[in-house]
């Protein structure tokens, strides 16, 4: 594995794989490495000859206040991670390479960021979406791997490749828990032990109302108040907790016969999310 750092580098590696018909994946990271980054870096090398995975702490995509300086960051061990995974090329550029003097555009998908975490995170996937945009055009990859772990951000970068006609696939890859459930994330390094502990309540909420739409219980409100009940158990108050179509995040009043349960909050030092997709039986 190369660690590179500047774009023009990235771009001779990608030309070689291509001027030999390879093709290309790319998994965008902000690093801090764990199972969820590597399931995606397992995918793309089950798909592509060369594997690019992005380690770009994206300072456009946190608001005033948020925890960009304190985000976890961690090269050496990422670099080895990564290559254990079968990466081929770790891109690691300052900021300056992605961001220069004068930089000046922004990427804006309108109403599906209006909601959930857009909705408290103003300007958050407008970074995102530039950011994306901007590897897209750096790597040219044929294929990208997200996680569903952030379901609103698959979808905007769908918005994205589908109104720009970027020739990109967007690949989903499913959430990566941890044995208790907890799905993993590089902010879990923020939780103390009591608050680890009360974060599994989010995955026991998103089961809760698994179990009431297998029981038939298939209402906005019936989905939200099994689910909100068992938050309630760890005296957790969600940020948001809300049932959105999984194709464009409108708000449906229930299951039928698919919706996305999504759900934000504090809990200790750390904002978590997490999501499922619930189906009505037939
Ligand atoms: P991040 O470094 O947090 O920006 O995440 C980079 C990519 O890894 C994103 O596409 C995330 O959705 C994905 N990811 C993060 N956590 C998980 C997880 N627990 N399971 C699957 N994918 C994940």
């Amino acid at each position: 594995m190369q660690t590179l750092r500047t774009i023009a580098e990235v771009r001779a590696a990608v030309h070689a794989t291509r001027e030999r018909g390879g093709t290309v994946g790319l998994v965008p990271t902000m690093g801090a490495f764990h199972e969820g980054h590597l399931s995606l870096m397992r995918a793309a090398r089950a798909a592509h000859d060369l594997v690019v995975v992005s380690l770009f702490v994206n300072p456009t995509q946190f608001g005033p206040g948020e925890d960009l300086a304190a985000y976890p960051r961690d090269e050496q061990s990422d670099a080895s991670l990564a290559e254990g995974a079968g990466t081929d090329i770790l891109f690691a550029p300052p900021v300056d390479e992605v961001y220069p003097d004068g930089f000046a555009t922004s990427i804006h998908v309108s109403g599906i960021t209006d909601v959930l975490c857009g909705a408290t995170r103003p300007g958050h996937f407008d970074g995102v979406a530039t950011v994306v945009t901007k590897l897209f055009g750096i790597v040219a990859p044929d294929a990208a791997y997200f996680g569903q772990k952030d379901a609103q951000q698959i979808l905007v970068v769908r918005r994205v490749v589908r109104d720009l006609d970027l020739p990109v696939q967007v690949v989903a890859c499913p959430i990566v828990r941890e044995r208790d459930g907890l799905a993993m994330s590089s902010r879990n390094a923020y939780l103390d032990a009591a608050s680890r502990q009360r974060a599994t309540a989010l995955n026991r909420a998103l089961g809760a109302a698994e179990a009431a739409v297998a029981a038939g219980h298939t209402t906005a409100a019936e989905v939200l108040g099994a689910a909100r009940a068992e938050l309630a158990t760890s005296g957790i108050d969600p940020e948001y907790l809300e049932l959105r179509s999984p194709d464009d995040l409108a708000e449906v009043d229930a299951v039928a016969p698919a919706a996305l349960l999504a759900v934000a909050a504090r809990v200790g030092a750390a904002r978590l999310i997490d999501n499922r997709l619930l189906e009505a039986s037939r």
